[in-house]
């Protein structure tokens, strides 16, 4: 139950939100600290509509891998990476991943191959280059949305080049867009008790800014449910929202729930993020994100009830059909890795909404009735 004081704040957010104006940090901060859920989420929607949503929830046909597990970076919370030396470690040839997508093209027809992977330091800047060009003469028509900005960080010490270079021979190569990965929690703090291995969060910026003033779209993200306080949740959805400020570059914001399962932190005893806390995420960064178009309520992740439950809550994407997903199911996603479209039509329309199949662009491809 809100105390009267978090009432009298939330309304006056109610009142900006219906004038369409601007939320700062200190509303973000109410709004992360209100227990009042369901308030959050018609406040998100009210939003969303007030911005120009409509009933319309996007969804893509899409194909994820992951050529490599072999990681120099070790971050705590990621269940996926392994040393080379390591029994399940494994690196997949161009050619090989090539041939393997292309089987997979026969069976579910996506649009988009999704790709991350780990910062392997056995591999150099020819071997991402090569991969990025077969795929694309094999599949003209599917967008390659490959590489956090980690791993373009990583080419640049492999490389020598710098990040525009290395995003340029990409782009020449075939690269779509890159995925939103690799930005965790930007506060300095968090970095250095959860990613000590990892860049500073400012050349995930560098590169993020890079890309779009190539023309090259990226998505954003946060991981979130470990050591982050809600100052820095805030922190960093408004540090997302300045660049997009900036570039126009973010086609969307994907909010990921840290899940523990095969990492140190499962050791200590911690659990999942509640349902409430991935709602009430999904609701503050639709309500803060005022200039980022989509928010995904990412189902592989938070499973399919909930994310209909999101779309009430300032989704307005639900991802895809997600063939093969690893680094979600390493550390202990149990949801199924294959939705078929028919089934994430149907839940869509279960939530009273109208699905609407999309390339990675926001284009329109299909749609159906509500
Ligand atoms: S999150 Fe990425 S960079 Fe960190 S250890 Fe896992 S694969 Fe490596």
């Amino acid at each position: 139950m809100a105390t009267v004081t978090q009432q009298s704040a939330l309304d006056s957010i109610w009142a900006k939100v219906e004038a369409n104006e601007r939320l700062d940090h200190e509303d973000g901060l109410t709004l992360m600290e209100s227990d009042d859920l369901l308030q959050l989420g018609q406040l998100a929607d009210a939003a969303r509509r007030a911005r120009g949503g409509t009933d319309e929830v996007y969804f893509v046909q899409n194909l994820y891998l992951n050529q490599t597990n072999v990681c120099r970076v070790k971050c705590k919370f990621c269940a996926f990476a392994v040393t080379r030396k390591q029994a399940d470690a494994y690196t997949i040839m161009p050619e090989e991943l090539v041939e393997d997508a292309l089987r997979q093209r026969e069976l579910t027809g996506f649009t988009e191959i999704h790709m991350v992977n780990g910062e392997n330091p056995h591999v150099d800047f020819d071997f991402y280059l090569d991969t990025i060009r077969r795929l694309h003469e094999a599949m003209p028509d599917v967008h390659l949305k490959c590489y956090t900005a980690s791993e373009i960080h990583h080419m640049t010490t492999l490389s020598g080049l710098t990040h525009e270079q290395v995003l340029v021979e990409l782009k020449a190569a075939g690269l779509g867009s890159l995925p939103g990965g690799g930005a965790e929690v930007f506060a300095d703090r968090v970095r250095r008790l959860i990613a000590p291995g990892k860049e500073h969060p400012d050349l995930w910026f560098h590169t993020h800014r890079t890309a779009h003033g190539l023309g090259i779209p990226t998505h954003c993200t946060m991981l979130y449910g470990h050591v982050e306080t809600y100052e820095e949740r805030v922190d960093h959805l408004l540090r997302l929202r300045d660049l997009q400020d900036e570039t126009g570059g973010f086609l969307a914001f994907i909010p990921l729930a840290f899940h523990p399962e095969n990492t140190v932190f499962e050791r200590r005893g911690w659990t999942h993020t509640a349902g409430s806390d991935d709602l009430k995420m999904i609701a503050v960064s639709r309500l803060l994100l005022d200039n980022v178009e989509n928010v995904k309520a990412y189902w592989i992740m938070m499973g399919m009830p909930l994310a209909a439950v999101a779309l009430h809550f300032g989704a307005n994407d639900v991802q895809g059909t997600v063939v093969r997903e690893e680094i979600f199911h390493a550390a202990g996603a149990t949801t199924e890795t294959e939705q078929k479209i028919d089934e994430l039509v149907r839940f869509v329309r279960e939530a009273g909404r109208i699905p609407v199949q999309r390339d990675t662009l926001y284009n329109e491809l299909r749609r159906w009735g509500p």
